[in-house]
Protein backbone atom coordinates (compact mmCIF):
# COMPACT_ATOMS: atom_id res chain seq x y z
CA UNK A 1 0.00 0.00 0.00
CA UNK A 2 1.05 3.69 -1.01
CA UNK A 3 2.00 5.83 2.20
CA UNK A 4 -0.16 8.84 2.94
CA UNK A 5 2.23 11.95 3.47
CA UNK A 6 1.41 15.38 5.05
CA UNK A 7 3.48 17.84 3.52
CA UNK A 8 4.55 20.84 5.72
CA UNK A 9 5.81 24.30 5.35
CA UNK A 10 8.57 25.22 8.20
CA UNK A 11 8.31 28.86 8.76
CA UNK A 12 5.07 30.13 10.27
CA UNK A 13 3.48 26.99 10.00
CA UNK A 14 5.48 24.55 12.55
CA UNK A 15 8.40 26.75 13.66
CA UNK A 16 8.90 30.59 13.90
CA UNK A 17 12.10 33.01 14.91
CA UNK A 18 11.75 34.62 17.92
CA UNK A 19 11.24 38.42 17.91
CA UNK A 20 9.69 41.59 18.59
CA UNK A 21 10.21 42.36 14.74
CA UNK A 22 9.78 39.99 11.48
CA UNK A 23 12.55 37.13 11.43
CA UNK A 24 14.73 39.13 8.74
CA UNK A 25 14.45 42.82 10.52
CA UNK A 26 14.57 40.76 13.34
CA UNK A 27 18.01 39.36 12.78
CA UNK A 28 19.45 42.85 11.01
CA UNK A 29 18.81 44.35 14.33
CA UNK A 30 20.30 41.95 16.37
CA UNK A 31 23.65 42.35 14.53
CA UNK A 32 23.32 46.27 14.59
CA UNK A 33 22.62 46.32 18.25
CA UNK A 34 25.64 44.49 18.97
CA UNK A 35 27.93 46.50 16.30
CA UNK A 36 26.43 50.10 16.82
CA UNK A 37 25.04 49.82 20.69
CA UNK A 38 22.46 52.73 21.25
CA UNK A 39 22.15 52.92 17.85
CA UNK A 40 18.47 54.41 17.62
CA UNK A 41 17.45 53.37 14.47
CA UNK A 42 14.03 52.37 13.57
CA UNK A 43 13.84 48.86 12.57
CA UNK A 44 11.10 49.78 10.39
CA UNK A 45 14.33 51.46 8.22
CA UNK A 46 15.41 47.97 7.16
CA UNK A 47 11.81 46.40 5.81
CA UNK A 48 12.46 47.89 2.30
CA UNK A 49 15.64 46.00 2.01
CA UNK A 50 14.39 43.11 2.65
CA UNK A 51 10.89 42.64 0.48
CA UNK A 52 13.19 42.26 -2.45
CA UNK A 53 15.66 40.14 -3.75
CA UNK A 54 15.36 36.75 -1.75
CA UNK A 55 15.20 33.66 -3.61
CA UNK A 56 11.69 33.36 -2.60
CA UNK A 57 10.46 36.81 -3.67
CA UNK A 58 11.35 35.69 -7.22
CA UNK A 59 9.54 32.12 -7.16
CA UNK A 60 9.15 31.59 -11.30
CA UNK A 61 13.63 31.95 -11.26
CA UNK A 62 15.33 28.55 -10.62
CA UNK A 63 18.23 29.07 -8.82
CA UNK A 64 20.68 26.30 -8.78
CA UNK A 65 23.36 28.56 -8.65
CA UNK A 66 22.54 29.58 -5.49
CA UNK A 67 22.78 25.99 -4.02
CA UNK A 68 26.31 26.33 -1.86
CA UNK A 69 25.51 28.07 1.15
CA UNK A 70 28.22 30.04 0.86
CA UNK A 71 26.81 31.14 -2.76
CA UNK A 72 23.22 31.74 -1.31
CA UNK A 73 24.15 34.08 1.58
CA UNK A 74 26.81 35.96 -0.56
CA UNK A 75 23.98 36.79 -2.64
CA UNK A 76 22.11 38.78 -0.34
CA UNK A 77 25.43 40.29 1.60
CA UNK A 78 24.89 43.54 -1.10
CA UNK A 79 21.21 44.04 0.43
CA UNK A 80 22.00 43.95 4.16
CA UNK A 81 24.88 46.10 3.33
CA UNK A 82 22.97 48.55 1.65
CA UNK A 83 20.39 48.24 4.89
CA UNK A 84 23.38 48.87 7.42
CA UNK A 85 24.56 52.28 5.42
CA UNK A 86 20.90 52.87 5.51
CA UNK A 87 21.11 52.64 9.03
CA UNK A 88 24.49 54.81 9.95
CA UNK A 89 27.05 52.43 9.51
CA UNK A 90 30.34 53.20 7.37
CA UNK A 91 31.34 50.86 4.58
CA UNK A 92 33.45 48.42 6.37
CA UNK A 93 31.50 48.44 9.05
CA UNK A 94 28.58 47.87 6.89
CA UNK A 95 30.16 44.99 5.22
CA UNK A 96 31.12 43.71 8.17
CA UNK A 97 27.97 43.03 9.63
CA UNK A 98 26.31 41.96 6.23
CA UNK A 99 28.19 38.96 6.95
CA UNK A 100 27.49 38.51 10.60
CA UNK A 101 23.69 38.11 9.38
CA UNK A 102 23.84 34.74 8.19
CA UNK A 103 25.00 33.58 11.78
CA UNK A 104 22.59 35.64 14.02
CA UNK A 105 19.79 34.66 11.62
CA UNK A 106 20.53 30.84 12.41
CA UNK A 107 20.95 31.03 15.98
CA UNK A 108 19.31 28.47 17.01
CA UNK A 109 18.58 30.23 20.34
CA UNK A 110 16.27 32.34 18.18
CA UNK A 111 14.04 29.02 16.54
CA UNK A 112 11.16 27.72 18.75
CA UNK A 113 8.57 25.06 17.46
CA UNK A 114 4.66 26.55 17.77
CA UNK A 115 2.97 24.89 20.42
CA UNK A 116 1.00 22.59 18.56
CA UNK A 117 3.36 21.39 16.44
CA UNK A 118 4.43 18.06 18.06
CA UNK A 119 1.42 17.00 19.29
CA UNK A 120 -0.41 17.77 15.70
CA UNK A 121 2.84 15.47 13.74
CA UNK A 122 2.27 12.88 16.78
CA UNK A 123 -1.26 12.04 16.48
CA UNK A 124 -1.28 12.22 12.21
CA UNK A 125 1.30 9.77 12.80
CA UNK A 126 -0.20 7.65 15.08
CA UNK A 127 -3.16 7.91 12.49
CA UNK A 128 -0.55 6.35 9.73
CA UNK A 129 0.30 9.53 8.28
CA UNK A 130 3.89 9.95 7.31
CA UNK A 131 5.26 13.91 7.21
CA UNK A 132 7.32 15.78 5.03
CA UNK A 133 8.70 19.51 5.01
CA UNK A 134 8.77 21.61 1.89
CA UNK A 135 10.19 25.11 2.96
CA UNK A 136 11.27 28.07 1.22
CA UNK A 137 14.06 28.61 3.25
CA UNK A 138 17.82 29.18 4.20
CA UNK A 139 20.22 26.33 3.18
CA UNK A 140 20.71 25.56 7.07
CA UNK A 141 17.23 24.72 7.40
CA UNK A 142 18.07 21.36 8.21
CA UNK A 143 20.00 22.10 11.35
CA UNK A 144 17.53 24.78 11.95
CA UNK A 145 14.85 21.47 11.78
CA UNK A 146 16.86 18.99 13.37
CA UNK A 147 17.73 21.07 16.68
CA UNK A 148 14.10 21.51 17.07
CA UNK A 149 13.59 18.40 16.97
CA UNK A 150 11.57 17.68 14.17
CA UNK A 151 13.80 15.14 12.50
CA UNK A 152 12.16 12.58 15.32
CA UNK A 153 8.89 13.29 13.23
CA UNK A 154 9.54 14.53 9.77
CA UNK A 155 10.65 11.69 7.32
CA UNK A 156 12.08 14.00 4.44
CA UNK A 157 12.83 17.57 4.24
CA UNK A 158 12.45 19.71 0.80
CA UNK A 159 14.61 23.01 0.66
CA UNK A 160 14.30 25.86 -1.73
CA UNK A 161 17.99 26.26 -0.73
CA UNK A 162 18.97 22.98 -1.77
CA UNK A 163 16.34 21.87 -4.71
CA UNK A 164 16.49 25.57 -6.42
CA UNK A 165 12.63 25.94 -6.66
CA UNK A 166 10.90 28.24 -4.59
CA UNK A 167 7.18 27.67 -3.60
CA UNK A 168 4.77 28.44 -5.58
CA UNK A 169 7.01 26.99 -8.38
CA UNK A 170 5.06 23.89 -9.64
CA UNK A 171 8.36 22.03 -9.98
CA UNK A 172 9.03 22.54 -6.39
CA UNK A 173 5.68 20.36 -5.31
CA UNK A 174 6.48 17.76 -8.14
CA UNK A 175 9.53 17.60 -7.13
CA UNK A 176 8.08 16.16 -3.96
CA UNK A 177 5.73 14.28 -5.64
CA UNK A 178 8.12 11.89 -7.30
CA UNK A 179 10.58 11.59 -4.26
CA UNK A 180 7.64 10.44 -2.33
CA UNK A 181 6.62 7.56 -5.02
CA UNK A 182 3.57 9.51 -5.94
CA UNK A 183 1.25 9.04 -3.08
CA UNK A 184 -2.33 8.04 -3.12
CA UNK A 185 -3.16 10.06 -0.28
CA UNK A 186 -1.45 13.60 0.33
CA UNK A 187 -2.36 17.30 2.14
CA UNK A 188 -0.02 20.51 1.96
CA UNK A 189 -0.40 22.39 5.10
CA UNK A 190 0.82 25.86 5.33
CA UNK A 191 0.86 29.60 6.11
CA UNK A 192 0.67 31.23 2.98
CA UNK A 193 -2.10 31.28 0.92
CA UNK A 194 -0.35 31.83 -2.07
CA UNK A 195 3.15 30.14 -2.19
CA UNK A 196 1.51 27.19 0.08
CA UNK A 197 -2.24 26.79 -1.02
CA UNK A 198 -2.17 28.12 -4.02
CA UNK A 199 1.43 26.32 -5.32
CA UNK A 200 0.45 23.25 -3.99
CA UNK A 201 -3.32 23.17 -5.62
CA UNK A 202 -2.26 24.20 -8.73
CA UNK A 203 0.08 20.82 -8.94
CA UNK A 204 -3.23 19.18 -7.98
CA UNK A 205 -2.14 18.68 -4.25
CA UNK A 206 -4.88 20.03 -1.89
CA UNK A 207 -4.21 22.33 0.66
CA UNK A 208 -4.67 23.43 4.33
CA UNK A 209 -4.28 27.05 4.95
CA UNK A 210 -3.29 27.17 8.62
CA UNK A 211 -2.88 30.63 11.14
CA UNK A 212 -3.48 33.32 8.68
CA UNK A 213 -6.54 33.44 7.49
CA UNK A 214 -7.51 34.41 4.13
CA UNK A 215 -11.39 35.49 2.71
CA UNK A 216 -12.35 32.71 0.20
CA UNK A 217 -8.88 30.07 1.13
CA UNK A 218 -10.81 27.27 2.42
CA UNK A 219 -9.74 24.84 4.74
CA UNK A 220 -8.87 26.75 6.87
CA UNK A 221 -7.34 26.07 10.20
CA UNK A 222 -6.51 28.09 12.92
CA UNK A 223 -4.42 25.82 14.91
CA UNK A 224 -2.43 22.42 13.60
CA UNK A 225 -4.61 20.66 16.23
CA UNK A 226 -7.65 21.26 13.16
CA UNK A 227 -5.53 19.48 10.49
CA UNK A 228 -6.40 15.70 11.17
CA UNK A 229 -10.34 16.47 11.16
CA UNK A 230 -9.69 17.87 7.94
CA UNK A 231 -7.15 15.36 6.29
CA UNK A 232 -9.40 12.28 7.91
CA UNK A 233 -7.80 8.87 8.13
MG1 LIG B 1 5.43 29.83 6.07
Amino acid sequence: MKKKWLIWDFDGTLAYRVGEWPAWTQALLEVLDREIPGHGVDPDLFRPYLRTGFPWHSPEAHHPHLSSADAWWGALEPRFADAFRAAGAEEAGASKMAKAVRRAYLDPGRWRLYEDAVPALEGLSSSGWKHALLTNHVPELPEIAGRLGLDLHVDRIFNSARTGYEKPHPEAFRGVLDALGRPEKVWMIGDNADADVGGAKAAGIPAVLVRKRRYGVEPYSEGLDGIAAIVGG
